[in-house]
């Protein structure tokens, strides 16, 4: 399957090798054609059924929402929310919690999460006097299992971490993990950051039995400005909303007003209805190349770069995640600034990587470095493109002396 006729974006940027998907994914041509489509043909806004189009809208929003119960293994289409992206579906959870939580309580996060799963709960409880503590890992920076029981505590009520990390892609095992936690606490709620692992796992809410989920429509080829915030019905009707205003109050009275109920209690003002329309049709495309060979080829791109990297001399070169499937290469290159050897990768091989510290700031204590390099590919990505990178890696020795 070539899975790259679907991206125009290579035919635009021919000579790029493109390395940054875990930042953004390339678009599908579907996906950026829908939402044109929307804009040209159908265009009304929702909350009103009084025309064609303002009626075509509203079933869309509804029928987009059925696919995204079913692609994440739920049944009530109504606990999905629709929010801008992860970083604010999780603010809404950290700051949907202020009235929920009390003095002295605990969050427990990873020291590997993304600035949108620390910073919320990081000014949270700042405001609201409650503690933050973070998980041990392992020798492979994923969460030790066997030494949960150290950190949660009968004040432990919330527990946010990533599924993938955006720096290792190490894959959290959530069904143990959440299975622990239940044992020692039932009364925590866990909150599942998917940003990463939503393109490159096959998520069912219902086996991994978390109660929130955040992810973005951008990290698997769908629309930037649209993310998805799901949540089991009992939080969603204690969170408090942190937007306020048209659609998501049904009465208002002088010094009163009634919230509606879910979704819309979440959804106050225009919707980006565009994103929707696109992302719905993002998820036909999914179903018809199927999750499981886009997640299948990922994995035998990573293990081809693994096969391929022991040729060249490891001793010039630290890679902090060679183990696993994830379609993620995090490194340094030994005694050259990451940002240099990042620029030349891109100047003399046209190849896009990331580099610095990922919105993972407390990852880098981890490494022991200010700064690494990541490489991150995806379906539109080839087996040249890692002969591309190698052939770069190997080059190492003339590129130091430009550099220095
Ligand atoms: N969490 C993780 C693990 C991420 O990788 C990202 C994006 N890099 C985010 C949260 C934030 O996503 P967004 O910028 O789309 O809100």
């Amino acid at each position: 399957m070539n899975f790259k006729d679907n991206f125009s974006y290579f035919k635009n940027n021919s000579k790029e090798i493109y390395f940054d998907s875990a930042a953004t994914a390339i678009k599908f041509d579907k996906v950026i054609k829908a939402q044109s489509y929307y804009d040209l043909k159908i265009g009304a806004n929702t909350h009103n059924n009084l025309f064609d189009n303002a009626y075509k809208a509203n079933q869309m929003v509804s029928e987009t929402r059925s696919k995204i119960a079913k692609f994440i293994g739920i049944d009530d289409k109504n606990e999905i929310i629709f929010t801008s992206g992860t970083t604010h579906s999780l603010n809404q959870l950290a700051f949907g919690m202020r009235n929920y939580l009390k003095k002295n309580d605990e969050i427990l996060l990873t020291k590997l999460e993304h600035s949108s799963n620390l910073l919320p709960w990081m000014v949270l409880a700042q405001e609201e006097s409650l503690k933050i503590d973070y998980l041990d890992l392992d020798e492979n920076f994923l969460i030790d299992i066997s030494k949960l029981k150290n950190k949660i505590t009968t004040k432990t009520k919330i527990i946010s971490f990533a599924m993938n990390s955006n720096t290792t892609a190490g894959l959290n095992d959530v069904v143990a993990i959440v299975k622990e936690i239940r044992k020692l606490n039932k009364k925590i709620i866990i909150i599942l950051d998917l940003a990463q692992s939503i393109k490159h796992n096959k998520i069912n809410i219902k086996e991994l039995e978390v109660d929130c989920i955040a992810f973005s429509t951008h990290k698997i080829y769908g629309p930037f400005g649209l993310g998805i915030l799901w949540a089991r019905k009992e939080v969603l009707e204690f969170l408090k909303p942190i937007f306020y205003g048209g659609g998501n109050n049904i009465s208002i009275s002088t010094n009163t007003y009634k919230l509606a109920s879910i979704p819309d209690k979440f959804e106050a003002g225009t919707l980006n209805l565009s994103a929707i329309y696109a992302f719905n049709v993002c998820l036909d495309i999914l179903e018809e190349l199927t999750l499981e060979k886009m997640i299948a080829y990922e994995e035998e791109l990573k293990k081809y770069f693994r096969a391929k990297v022991k040729d060249i001399d490891h001793k010039k070169f630290e890679f902090y995640n060679l183990e696993n499937d994830q379609p993620i290469v995090l490194f340094n290159m030994k005694n050259v600034n990451s940002q240099d050897f990042g620029s030349f990768l891109n100047k003399k091989y046209n190849i896009s990587v990331r580099v610095g510290k990922h919105c993972s700031r407390l990852a880098n204590e981890l490494f022991k470095v200010s700064s690494t390099i990541r490489a991150s590919f995806s379906i539109y990505n080839t087996k040249e493109d890692i002969d591309k990178f190698i052939e770069a890696l190997k080059d190492c020795d003339n590129w130091i002396n430009e550099i220095l």
